[in-house]
């Protein structure tokens, strides 16, 4: 019954305009939004290190692989597409390992995977990702509550059903207001003047409150989950809110004594602006 309810609130959600708005972002940067499509592989194993061309690849939701030369992020992995209206109807929700392989299975490992907040569709294909070849030790940054679901999969050798751990050891948390660096050194204070390596990759966190999905202020399955899962989530519900991000990034290319930086935000389905923030986003509607 409770799925039937949630079911005819997620209509009306729907019927009033998605789930994604309101989004802080001004008029004129809005990106367009185009059907995903599966990456050609050639475009991502022909890329090369010298190559300092930002590229940005969406998937949907805020699912985004950012790339400049050949390291780059990902953000609030899913691919397995399967609407709040289904999940609810149908009771649960699992990752589709093999769309994850179709559309991720190209990719060169990102250097870090970044959730913005913890509901399902902003982290349902994490761990489906993480077994891919070559991403078993990519960080994944995000909130307690991101850790938390996480310790609900367990990390399975390929050859025996040994248990190897649990995928939240992948799991950093997310630090705000302050420049981290996640390439080429993890963790460390991003520093304007170190020398000139060839690319490096910084994050900044800001707090923020997830949008209403109903007005005036309904959200689905907010709140924490406080204490580690012993199994996968099994429906949309166990995957709470958690904490809200939105992320800035900076991607630094350096080409000689040259440096050519991009900063990239990341909204998502963040509703409120901080006043630290707002500085930045002068940089972005220049
Ligand atoms: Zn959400």
């Amino acid at each position: 019954m409770i799925h039937l309810i949630l079911g005819l609130l997620s209509l009306m959600c729907f019927a009033l305009g998605g789930c994604s708005k309101p989004i802080p972002v001004s008029n004129g940067n809005v990106m367009t939004i185009s059907k995903p499509a599966i990456l050609d592989q050639r475009d991502y194993i022909e890329q090369r290190r010298e190559d300092l061309v930002l590229s940005i690849h969406w998937f949907g939701t805020a699912n985004y692989y950012i790339r400049l030369g050949d390291v780059g992020i990902l953000t609030d992995p899913f691919v397995s597409y399967k609407s709040l209206f289904r999940i609810v109807f149908s009771g649960h929700t699992k990752s589709d390992s093999e769309l994850v392989k179709s559309f991720y299975g190209s990719l060169n490992p990102p250097e870090a995977i970044f959730i913005g907040h913890s509901h399902y569709d902003h982290m349902l294909d994490t761990v489906e990702a993480l077994k891919l070849s070559g991403w078993n030790s990519v960080p994944v940054y995000g909130s307690e509550t991101t850790k938390n679901i996480l310790a609900g999969y367990k990390k399975e050798s390929p050859s025996s059903s040994q248990s190897e751990g649990r995928w939240s050891e992948n799991w950093r948390g997310t630090k705000t207001l302050e420049w981290i660096e996640i390439y080429p050194i993890e963790g460390k204070p991003c520093e304007e003047d170190e020398g000139f390596p060839s690319l490096s990759i910084c994050y900044k966190a800001f707090e923020a409150q997830h949008a209403p999905h109903l007005p005036p202020n309904f959200k689905y399955f907010s709140g924490k989950v406080t204490k580690p899962l012993k199994k996968p989530p099994h429906t949309a519900d166990e995957f709470k809110e958690g904490a809200t991000y939105v992320y800035l990034f900076k991607l630094i290319g350096r080409r000689g004594n040259e440096e050519l930086p991009y900063t990239v935000a990341l909204v998502g389905a963040a509703t409120n602006i901080t006043e630290d923030l707002k500085k930045h986003m002068n940089l972005l509607t220049c």
